[in-house]
Order: C-alpha cells, then structure tokens, then sequence
C-alpha cells in the first residue's frame, strides 16, 4: 500500500488515467495538476494547478512519458493550461523526492540536478520496453494493414534492428505468415535471427536486402533508410518508421520518389491506452513500493 505518500501526477494522457487508478487503489495521496478537464472522481486524489502544490510534501512526481519540453512545459490532454515545472519548485520537496518520466532532455536533467533530485527513466527500464514492444508492434500491425493493399500473409517484410522492439515486431509478422527478414548490425544477432527461423542480413548490405521487400519496418534510432537505400527499394515499398523522431527514414527523399515512408511514434498510447497505462502502473507502484 502506499498510504500516506504523496504523489503529483502532472500531465500526459490517457495513460496516466491508470496509474492514477492503481494509485488510488494503493491509498496514494493523489496530487493532480494539469487535469481540470478530466470528469473521473478519483478517491484520493484532488485538482490543483502546478502553483498550488505544496512541495514540500510530496514524496514522487510522475511527469508524462515525453517528460518536458525544452522550454519546460508539460503536455497535457485534460486541461488548456499551460504548465511549467521549474528546478526551484523542484528544491522545496524532501531530498528523498524521486521524479519519475518517460524520458529526459536537457531541460528536463538540468531542472533536476539543480535540485539534486533523483529522475527514473522509466524507458529506459528493459521490463517496460519489452512489455511495450506488445502494443507497439499491434499499432504496426495496425498500420500495415491500413496503408498495404496486399495481406501480411505472404508479404516480404524487413524488420530494421533486433532491439526490444524489432525482435518482438519481427516475431509478430513472422507469425502472421509474412516472409519475415531483420537486418542487424552484430554478429550474435545475425545468430539469434537465424535462430528464431528468419531472414538475417548486416545492416551494412541494407540496399541489397530490401531490394524485394513489400514492408519495411524500422526501430533503429539512426538513419538507416538513407537516399541511396530508398533509391534501391521497389516504389510500392511501404516504410513504418517506429524509432523515435525523426526516426531512421529520409522522408524527403521517400516523398520525393514517391513512396509511402510513416513515422509512427507512441503507438502503444494510441492503439492501447489503457494496456500501455496499465504496463507503467504495474511497474511504477512496484518501485513506489520499494
Ligand atoms: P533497443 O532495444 O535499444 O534496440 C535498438 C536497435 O537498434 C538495436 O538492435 C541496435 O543494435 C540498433 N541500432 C542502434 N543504433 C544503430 C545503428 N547506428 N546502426 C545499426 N543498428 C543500430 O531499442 P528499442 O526499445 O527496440 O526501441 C527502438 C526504437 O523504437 C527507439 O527509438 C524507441 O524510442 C522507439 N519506440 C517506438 C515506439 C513507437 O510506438 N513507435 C514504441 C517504443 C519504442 P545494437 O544492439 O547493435 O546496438
């Protein structure tokens, strides 16, 4: 249980609508800011805007999953007001205070530092990666399904990188009877893939292997789909882009020639909100418990 922490939950979206559920359900004291649009009556938990807080309270502060923006504001769905967390709010709470968010920028590592806080990159964590790679890999599932005009069954897909998402992603279209080849860049890797009964190619011999391919999927975060590469795919090639912006894909160039490259980020919060909501939740209270 986690009777008698305080925690501020500022921000984000559908997502946190879970972990406020568990939350509460945990006996938390629920600080929420950023949510005055939000119509659910949370036990626990009370509406206050980011100058209302008393930080000196709190013990946990989860920020959304894209963290802050370089300017320092925090996005949220349920609410038009504007927030900005700020490294002197963040200096009132007890030294034990632990911000908790998806990921970081300089922004947001500077604010923390200044106050000599803790921050838990919850991406990071292999466990909510892996289990994201679920949804992720439905949303492009999802989208191939959309924008091919061929099944999956019997299509040539490369999968791009055999990181926590590219193996599952790769698994998943291989199961669904697509002629499934993973481009990776080490040679264990290339064992693994063979292992698992697909395709492997060296992403150094990229251009020769995508050469046929109806479906490529990409989760490397570097460019990787370059000008000379798209140039070798066929036309009717599409291209889903799942590695976080701006992705691993030359989209001018891909638009140039004509051919159908998406970008395709946070589709767990897309496809699956409440799976993906739940997913942080689960993990989120463990380490609140800890
Ligand atoms: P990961 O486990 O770190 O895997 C990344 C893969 O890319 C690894 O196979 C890595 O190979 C490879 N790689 C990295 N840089 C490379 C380079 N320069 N050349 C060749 N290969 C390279 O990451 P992940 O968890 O699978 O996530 C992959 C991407 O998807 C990230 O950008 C992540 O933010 C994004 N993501 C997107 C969604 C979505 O909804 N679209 C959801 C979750 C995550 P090595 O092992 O050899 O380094």
């Amino acid at each position: 249980m986690l009777t008698d922490k305080h925690i501020v939950v500022i921000g984000g979206d559908a997502r946190q609508l879970e972990i406020i559920r568990k939350l509460s359900a945990l006996d938390a004291k629920i600080t929420l800011v950023g949510f005055d649009q939000l119509n659910d009556g949370f036990i626990g938990a009370s509406k206050q805007t980011i100058n209302e807080v008393d930080w000196s309270t709190v013990d946990a502060i989860f920020l959304p999953i894209s963290g802050m923006s370089m300017e320092g504001k925090v996005d949220t769905i349920f609410s038009d007001e504007t927030i900005e967390l700020t490294g002197e709010q963040l200096k009132e709470t007890p030294d034990h205070c632990v911000v908790y968010s998806g990921i970081t920028n300089s922004r947001l590592d500077s604010c923390v530092n200044e106050a000599k806080r803790e921050l838990v990159l919850l991406m990071d964590r292999d466990d909510i990666a892996i289990y994201n790679s679920i949804p992720t890999a439905e949303g492009a599932i999802m989208m191939a399904i959309q924008h091919m005009e061929i099944t999956i069954h019997g299509a040539e897909v490369a999968v791009l990188g055999l990181g926590r998402i590219g193996m599952t992603v790769a698994r998943t279209f291989d199961a669904l009877g697509a002629k499934v080849s993973v481009g990776a860049r080490e040679s264990r890797d290339i064992a693994r893939i063979t292992e698992m009964g697909l395709k492997p190619f060296y992403i150094e011999d990229i251009g020769k292997a995508l050469r046929n391919v109806d479906l490529c999927i990409n989760t490397i975060p570097a460019l990787v789909l370059t000008a000379n590469v798209l140039a070798e795919m066929p036309l009717h090639a599409l291209i889903i882009d799942l590695a976080s912006k701006p992705g691993g894909t030359d989209f001018r160039y891909a638009e140039k020639r004509g051919m159908k490259a998406l970008l395709a980020p946070g589709l767990p919060g897309i496809v699956a909100p409440k799976t993906a909501g739940q997913i942080l939740a689960d993990v989120l209270t463990v380490l609140l418990e800890e």
